[in-house]
């Protein structure tokens, strides 16, 4: 239930097909050409008067002269302006399914670091534990001869067990045994945050147990879906092949484990349906799960996985574990066991050898349209970073975010919880009570810079001889410590991401933001670039994680994180309608060669772009306020150069199966329509580039929530 800021990462990092984002061409709001709406006005664009001009150029405060399209109506496509150039020169590298300004280049700026790093630990590791352990991992990564040496020894032990399958017991006993090595199988389970009271973790469970990830790539029937299906057809057949079955054998198992996958797609909840908090939260706990999977062995599970005595326990989906429970009994143990082997080897591929890997990366590129994959050294820093991430980071932080980093960003953190205070003040659409309320919850919404608090300390063996192992082993240790939390108390300090990562989140079941070290980098923040500029990136990002705590979902949760109801009716129902209202104008961009946007599965994302721009204006405003002279760059004004430093962070070019997989899974908006669609609903920018009422970036119906 976090809300994280990117496009889809797993896409973008991993080499095998897991799940979970992307723009196109002028779409919709059918902009009406009679007169318009309230707020937006044609009055031309005023320099402070009082104020000195400074001129400077575009590339002094931070922007790219060279991305835009000065030939494109900035009042028709934002996104065109800022961007037209840079995506008609960007070539999107052989071994990326897309290229960006932001996202992409820093990460690739990362990987680019940790690659010294990573060989000087490998090659000399001295006295440093840190860099031992780093360096033995990334070591053993990128040997690829004892890595072919050792083939599928690391997951002999797993294999064995579920060839053991014979009955109801000895799958569960199997599927125990795979989720304690971090394979995902059957649903999934973890620690989470009682939904009713904040202060504790109890056990949650979800559905899962499908190799796509998603479950329309089962039952949808459009080209695209059709072609990742049969990819990932062919690349069950070639893992059963693997796993020693002959080829006739394998085409027949094969068959039989996408036919199970289809069912548990169809037991599965939709995305839409899985953004309800409520309907997420069913607190059955364990007498209630036994009832609703009475033909799994809960009791065996529970100790295998190291967790006997759990209790309490809340379930996504009721219908899921019953629907699972008929699956259980009416599939054949054979194609469990063909299922399960599957399911060992997939979450593997990365660890084995390079022909797994190989065919891994074949369904990833019918997925994202990626032409090669990313050089081995890519693929071991970013799995070090997987694996040992605060090790790693602790390096980063010491080398990327040292100086005034983490101060500038906590400036920028404070000017943009000031502008919500400001912002809720004056919100017509809501009661006092409410108000006091939402004041209370900013009040108390915690942030988090650069780095956590405390580091994790990753106590396993590795050895720089066996790759397969070491990986296996630091999955075991994050499943472990994820389950250990249950029945402890909620711990705020404990981070999802790890501090090289370029993304930023919002947890409403804590009320907190972080902000990775990873993500403060240029296009997002400089040191050296312009108060608007670092506002309309990076504050950008801070106002957009602020207002999740108020989006569809964040907005169910109150300052403590509980989920409660603490919004009068009649405000509740104007928040509803203005979120309709989001869903609504959403739905209407086109995206992916000619479909829509899902409007319903984006509404949070979007809504907290438009409060984010709003937030980061108003920030950035304040922050420039005192200042003696007001810049004018290359002929455009402070206000013209938030909003470039917003659309230029933002510059993406995809590729069209990536994008497609993108709409299919992510719950954000192509960058396209995270800068059109957000500021089509911003006045003030309207008003900045004097767009004429009824332009396409000046619509009748502008959505404002925030
Ligand atoms: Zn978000």
């Amino acid at each position: 239930m976090k809300s994280a800021f990117s496009l889809s990462l797993l896409l973008l990092a991993a080499a095998c097909g897991s799940s979970t984002q992307s723009p196109q061409t002028p779409p919709q709001p059918p902009p009406p050409t009679g007169p318009v709406a309230a707020t937006p006005v044609d009055d031309p664009v005023v320099m402070a008067p009082s104020k000195p001009v400074t001129t400077k150029s575009l590339a002094a405060i931070g922007l790219d002269p060279d991305a835009l399209d000065r030939t494109a109506d900035p009042c028709d496509d934002f996104y065109q302006f800022a961007c037209g150039n840079w995506i008609a020169k960007t070539e999107i590298p052989a071994d990326k399914p897309l290229a960006m300004r932001s996202f992409v280049s820093i990460s690739d700026r990362n990987l680019e670091y940790e690659k010294g790093l990573l060989e000087q630990a490998a090659a000399k590791p001295g006295d440093d534990p840190v860099l031992q352990k780093l360096g033995a991992f990334y070591g053993a990564c990128m040997d690829e001869a004892a890595i072919a040496k050792a083939g599928l020894s690391a997951v002999k032990p797993l294999l064995a067990k579920v060839s053991s399958i014979r009955d109801p017991k000895s799958l569960s006993a199997a599927v125990g045994m795979l989720h304690a090595n971090g394979v995902g199988a059957l649903f999934g389970i973890g620690s989470t945050q009682d939904s009713a009271d904040a202060t504790r973790v109890i056990a949650g469970i979800d559905q899962g147990g499908l190799g796509l990830g998603e479950r329309d790539y089962y039952l949808k029937d459009d080209e695209q879906t059709k072609k990742v299906r049969d990819a990932y057809h062919d690349y069950v057949v070639a893992l059963l092949q693997d796993a020693g079955r002959s080829p006739a054998e394998a085409a027949k198992q094969g068959a039989l484990v996408m036919e199970l996958e289809t069912e548990l797609a169809k037991i599965s909840k939709d995305k839409v349906a899985r953004r309800d908090p409520k309907g997420m939260y069913n607190k059955i706990d364990r007498d209630g799960v036994v009832k609703a999977m009475p033909h799994f062995d809960w009791d065996g599970f529970l100790k295998t996985i190291g967790i006997p005595t759990v209790k309490d326990m809340t379930v996504g989906s009721p219908e899921f574990m019953a629907g699972l429970d008929t699956l259980i009994t009416s599939t054949p143990m054979d194609v469990w066991r063909d299922y399960l082997t599957v399911a060992v080897l997939r979450a593997n591929s990365q660890v084995l050898t390079k022909q797994i890997e190989d065919q891994a990366f074949a369904l990833h590129a019918t997925i994202t349209g990626q032409k090669e994959q990313m050089p081995r050294w890519k693929r071991c820093a970013a799995l070090t970073d997987r694996s040992l991430g605060d090790l790693l980071g602790q390096a980063f932080v010491r080398d990327k975010f040292a100086g005034n980093s983490k101060q500038a960003a906590e400036d920028e953190v404070q000017a943009i919880v000031a502008a919500m205070k400001t912002n809720l003040g004056a919100l017509a659409w809501m009661d006092p009570a409410t108000k006091q309320k939402a004041l209370e919850k900013l009040s108390v919404m915690a942030y988090q810079i650069g780095f956590p608090k405390k580091w994790k300390d990753y106590a396993f063996k590795l050895d720089k001889k066996t790759y397969g192992a070491n990986a296996i082993a630091a999955r075991k240790f994050e499943a472990a410590r994820d389950l250990a939390k249950i029945g402890k108390p909620v711990d705020k300090d404990d981070w999802e991401m790890t501090a090289p990562t370029v993304n930023a989140y919002y947890d409403p079941q804590l009320n907190g933001m972080v902000f990775p070290a990873g993500i403060l980098q240029p296009p997002f923040y400089s040191v050296d670039a312009s108060i608007p500029v670092n506002l309309g990136g990076m504050g950008m990002v801070v106002g957009h994680e602020l207002t999740h705590g108020f989006d569809d979902q964040g907005a169910q949760y109150d300052q403590n994180g509980n989920l409660k109801d603490w919004w009068q009716p009649e405000t509740a129902h104007q928040f509803k309608q203005r979120t309709q209202c989001v869903i609504d104008a959403y739905s209407q961009f086109e995206v992916a060669g000619g479909t829509k946007l899902n409007g319903a599965n984006t509404v949070g994302e979007n809504i907290a772009d438009i409060g984010g721009v709003k937030l980061a204006l108003s920030a950035y405003r304040q922050l420039r306020a005192s200042a003696p002279d007001t810049v004018v760059a290359d002929g455009f004004t402070e206000d013209q150069q938030f909003f470039l430093g917003f659309g230029q962070a933002w510059c993406a070019k995809m590729r069209p199966e990536f994008e497609k997989a993108a709409v299919m899974t992510d719950v954000h908006s192509p960058a396209k329509w995270r800068v059109d669609g957000a500021l089509s609903a911003t006045p003030d920018f309207a008003k900045a580039f004097r767009c004429k009422a009824g332009s396409k970036m000046r619509p009748a119906n502008a959505c404002v929530v925030w």
